[in-house]
């Protein structure tokens, strides 16, 4: 199966046709100004991750203006400059829901995945899950920080208060984490694919204590772990490289299988935790951090046309940072 995609591209959508659950009333219509590009996406397009909407716009790093509003919108305004995340809509009434989880919501609805995202002119979303952009961003530099940044910190905030802290995969996700984790006084140590020097000098470029080859042994046991890269066999690898009482982050959306290895790897009260989606909390913290950082993200434009081109770019670890398209 394969998603499709630009399936509405160019065609503003009415909000009455807008099939974005909850209250009518709270939904805004957006004009898109960048949409960045994550590898989310490509699980989605290659069929990866069960039940999308089809036909489907993709695209979960949406930067909006807000060009209409429904009647009971009291949160933003016309004219407004808007973040639009992969949370989109969640019920509000399970167990999750209450508990401050709401990225577990059962119900949870998913921008470009489960609803119409921002590979497009225009958009519609719900009020309460848009986050206003920081003003200091350009539209291109803030898109990045809305999954890239938020499921990046959201990993970053589970790994406790390592001080040395692996990445593994070193993309658009790590090279936001990285900035967080110098500003917040951790040593980053980078693992790439091998043989990819390019990657390793931009990790050193934003600080990284040490790169290296995903498997190689840094030069210090490591008190944390995130793999950002979606390869299985990372997990025993990390592992071998975290202390004990270490924690190995599992921060995509999906991996290939894990190989299995030996207990000794975990034994030691090692952990292994993943992290799914992201909280509106995550995201007004972040918002909160990122300009304080101040987080710099490296993009490489596309036009919207160019959304395959970019799909296959990223797929091919040529990009550095992030693919945004720009769709003003
Ligand atoms: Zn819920
Ligand atoms: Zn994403």
């Amino acid at each position: 199966m394969r998603a499709m995609i630009l399936e509405q591209a160019g065609k503003p959508l009415a909000l009455r046709d807008c099939p974005v659950p909850g209250p009518r009333g709270r939904q805004v219509q957006l004009q898109v100004l960048a949409c960045a590009v994550c590898r989310t996406d490509l699980h989605v397009v290659d069929g990866e991750l069960p039940n999308p909407k089809l036909p489907l716009i993709l695209g979960h790093e949406i930067v909006g203006r807000v060009t209409r509003v429904g009647e009971q919108v009291s949160l933003l305004f016309v004219g407004q400059r808007v973040g639009v995340p992969w949370l989109g809509w969640t019920c509000g009434e399970c167990s999750y829901c209450l508990a401050g989880k709401e990225n577990l919501c059962p119900k949870a609805r998913f921008t470009g995945y489960t609803l119409d995202g921002g590979y497009a002119e225009f958009t519609v979303a719900d009020e309460r899950y848009c986050v206003p952009i920081p003003e200091s961003y350009s539209d291109a530099g803030a898109a990045p920080l809305l999954c890239a940044g938020l499921i990046g910190y959201r990993s970053l905030v589970r790994a406790g208060d390592a001080k040395r802290l692996g990445i593994y995969g070193f993309g658009a996700a790590a090279h936001i984490v990285a900035q967080v984790a110098r500003y917040q006084g951790r040593s980053v140590y980078a693992f790439t694919r091998t043989g990819d020097e390019e990657a390793q000098r931009f990790a050193k470029g934003l600080g990284a204590a040490w790169a290296g080859a995903s498997d190689e042994r840094p030069p210090e046991e490591l008190d944390a772990a995130i793999i950002f890269a979606p390869v299985g066999a990372l997990v025993p690898a990390a592992l071998a490289a975290v202390r004990k009482g270490g924690t190995v982050v599992c921060g995509g959306i999906h991996m290939s299988d894990i190989p299995s290895f030996p207990y000794d790897l975990l034994w030691g009260e090692r952990s292994v935790c993943s992290v799914a989606n992201l909280t509106r909390k995550d995201a007004a913290e972040f918002m909160e951090i990122a300009p304080k950082v101040p987080v710099r993200t490296t993009t490489q434009p596309f036009a919207l046309e160019q959304a395959n081109d970019a799909l296959n770019q990223l797929r091919s670890g040529h990009l550095q940072g992030a693919a945004v398209l720009m769709c003003d």
